[in-house]
């Protein structure tokens, strides 16, 4: 069984994923973390994340111990991996660890932004799970504290521009997703909405 979960930055898909993977006893990745340690590793490694040579580097030689790392959930690196993740290269190298990911037993939940077009376009259960930019920037700021509104709006905006216009995996709804937009929504309510959409497909 496989739960594809993807979306835009910010717009819940992680909390919703990991909900999902906790309520039918599933695995869960999370795969933007290893976009964000590419780009991790390239920043540490003083480049530029648009030095794609770094980039491959970086993700053919990934450590996925990096998982924990605490700087990777800064904006900065959100968008060095929005960055490095428009590299055809760097998408291959992690598509075989996403995929292998996939076949765990129950079932597995991933969420990104390509796991139902590219990386499982079997996947059992796709959701796309979205939100107005305004409500995605207004949640991200609250999460991060002292940035300002209007610049966690304009990075949230830029990343949704870079991973929507790429050129492999793009950012968007399989045909076959339903889409829940949470923007409306507190995270029990889409929790919530997202447990019935799975449970429905899975019957
Ligand atoms: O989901 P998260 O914000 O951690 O993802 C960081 C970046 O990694 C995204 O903006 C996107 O460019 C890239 N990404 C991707 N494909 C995925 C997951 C993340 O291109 N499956």
């Amino acid at each position: 069984m496989i739960i594809a979960v993807d979306g835009p930055a910010a717009a819940g898909k992680g909390t919703i994923a990991r909900a999902l993977a906790t309520h039918f006893g599933y695995h869960f990745l999370d795969t933007g973390a290893l976009y964000r340690m590419v780009g991790l590793a390239v920043i540490r490694n003083a480049r530029d994340p648009a030095d794609t040579r770094a980039a491959i580097a970086a993700a053919t030689s990934l450590d996925p111990s990096g998982f924990a790392d605490r700087d990777l959930r800064t904006e900065a690196v959100g968008a060095a991996a929005s960055i490095v993740a428009v590299v055809p290269e760097v998408r291959s190298a992690l598509l075989s660890l996403q995929r292998d990911f996939a076949r765990k037993q129950p079932g597995a939940v991933l969420d990104g932004r390509d796991i139902g077009t590219v990386v499982c376009p079997d996947a059992d259960v796709k959701l796309y799970v979205t939100a107005s930019p305004e409500v995605r920037a207004s949640r991200r700021q609250k999460e991060l504290g002292a940035a300002s509104y209007a610049d966690v709006l304009a990075e949230i905006k830029a990343r949704d521009l870079r991973d929507s216009q790429r050129v492999t995996a793009p950012l968007l709804p399989a045909k076959d997703a339903v889409i829940l937009d949470t923007s409306e929504l507190d995270i029990a309510a889409a929790v919530e909405a997202a447990i019935a959409i799975a449970d429905r497909r899975r019957r």
